[in-house]
């Protein structure tokens, strides 16, 4: 093989298709894109894509195997393995709106692959690396079917990607499972299978490059977000229990994680859980399981996000509660804005992904807060974008978000302090410097577990820490307003 060529030149498909390219130096790598300038940021100085390493590595290829061009049909035409990589949100309108994945791109993309001209005694091995929905593989089999011409074949994959925002590169070099689903009960099925996981052994070690069928390739990937997402909306459930017992979150998630049956990641309480995808596929599944007649566990993951919205009202709500019932004119400085501190450099160069910050401050603004805000990295327009009202006609609740320049200027002459990102340097800031500068009682609202509670009750604020105890003031307030 000598050509791959990529379809979506986005946060999975610049960064794979880099790594790739990099670790073969004798496969030339085209990552093609309908937005021309997606492709033009590729080219310059300034990536579309902000993550660690990644300039490196696109630095280190560019012009020798790795081509970045607006020629999406030449390029597929052209290549002996064609990767789809295109953006799967989910439907906004029409049937299954809100749970359906929108394949809408997916299936322009491979209407393109079918028709991009090609000799045509040529096999191109098409591999689905959206996250997408069962059997999507089998209708870009059919699609592919329908519209090849003469004698062209085609052979479908699924290698979904697993990498993380904020670590992709690293996850990337040294990913924990390869995951190829493809018909290896057949041979040209199984050719194409190994012509695949050829180009990954130049770097991950053979026995983390697993294959499967193609649904359990694609439910997999689905399968994954579900359960990082549960389990955050788990602890979060039991973080709402330990505040009305006077349990503590984190100790209760320490002794549950150490049993190494269960472990130890992704169960930190919190205001809930953010990105591009977790909440998307969850609703992919749930909306898979109804089409199959399966409502029970339909029902049950939609529980998962529906424990993710409860988490974030809840902590509005404990807001306004705590602050006498409103805040209505009142300042509530929010520290943070990206939805989870590694994947914040990201979020600079691209949508903030449904940050829970989003939310809260929406909350906040609904009920007439005037909310400061501060995010090391998450620009000013993409907090203007994410805070403002849906109706247009809201311009005071507009001119009710401040962007602030530092922590120091946002908590000035507040009220109440939200803490919604775990930036760390807000574990270091002067807490007694924003006490001096804040209305008095100060509060502070830590949705991330980033503030010491018993450091800050001492020099005055009353503190409020999701899942931990409460100190007198929380307790003798109602829990939600
Ligand atoms: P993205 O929105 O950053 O990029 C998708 C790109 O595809 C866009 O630049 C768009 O212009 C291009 N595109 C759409 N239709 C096209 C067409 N017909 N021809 C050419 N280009 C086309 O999306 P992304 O974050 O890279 O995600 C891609 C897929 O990978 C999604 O299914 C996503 O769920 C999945 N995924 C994302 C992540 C992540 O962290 N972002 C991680 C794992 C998997």
């Amino acid at each position: 093989m000598v050509k791959i060529c990529c379809i979506g030149a986005g946060y999975v498909g610049g960064p794979s298709m880099a790594v790739m390219a990099l670790k073969c130096p004798d496969i030339e790598v085209a990552v093609v894109d309908v937005s021309r300038s997606r492709i033009d940021a590729w080219n310059s100085d300034r990536l579309p894509v902000l993550e660690p390493g990644l300039d490196a590595v696109v630095r280190a290829c560019r012009g020798r195997n790795l081509t970045f061009s607006a020629d999406v049909e030449r390029h597929v035409g052209d290549a002996d393995m064609v990767f789809v990589s295109v953006n799967t949100p989910t439907k906004a309108r029409g049937v299954g709106a809100g749970e359906a994945a929108d394949l809408a791109y997916w299936e322009s993309a491979a209407r393109v692959v079918a028709d991009a001209p090609r000799r045509s005694d040529k096999v191109v091995i098409v591999v689905e690396k959206s996250t997408v929905p069962v059997k999507t593989a089998e209708a870009m089999e059919r699609i592919l079917l329908a519209r090849s011409n003469g004698g062209v074949a085609f052979q479908v994959l699924s290698n979904p990607e697993f990498f993380a925002e904020g670590t992709a590169v690293r996850d990337l070099l040294h990913p924990d499972r390869v995951l190829i689903g493809g018909r290896e009960d057949t041979g040209a099925g199984r050719d194409a299978v190994l012509a695949l996981r050829d180009v990954y052994a130049r770097w991950v070690p053979g026995d983390r490059i697993v294959t499967a069928s193609l649904p359990s390739a694609e439910l997999a990937r689905l399968a994954a977000n579900a359960f990082l997402a549960q389990r955050v909306s788990s602890v979060n459930s039991l973080s709402a229990l330990c505040e009305a017992t006077g349990a503590d979150v984190s100790d209760v998630a320490r002794a549950v994680g150490s049993d190494p049956r269960v472990g130890d990641g992704f169960l930190r309480a919190g205001v809930g859980f953010g990105g591009a995808s977790l909440r998307r596929d969850v609703l992919t599944l749930a909306y898979a399981c109804e089409r199959h007649g399966l409502a029970e566990p339909a029902a049950y993951w939609r529980e998962v996000v529906a424990v993710n919205e409860f988490q974030k009202s809840r902590f509005v709500r404990r807001v306004v509660a705590s602050m006498f019932g409103t805040v209505a004119g009142k300042t509530v400085a929010v520290l943070g804005f990206a939805f989870k501190k590694g994947a914040a450099a990201a979020a600079a160069g691209d949508a903030n992904r449904e940050s829970p910050a989003a939310d809260v401050c929406r909350g906040l603004v609904g009920d007439r807060a005037r909310v400061a805000v501060y995010d090391p990295v998450v620009s000013e327009k993409q907090i203007r974008r994410d805070t403002s009202p849906a109706a247009p006609a809201k311009a005071t609740q507009r001119q009710a978000v401040r962007v602030a320049r530092d922590a120091y200027d946002a908590a000035l002459g507040a009220h109440g302090l939200c803490v919604l990102t775990d930036w760390d340097e807000f574990r270091t800031l002067d807490y007694r410097r924003i006490f001096d500068g804040m209305q008095k009682p100060a509060f502070v609202f830590d949705g991330r577990h980033v503030v010491d509670v018993g450091k800050l009750r001492e020099i005055g604020f009353v503190v409020y820490s999701v899942g931990k105890p409460l100190d007198p003031w929380l307790k003798s307030m109602p829990a939600v307003a």
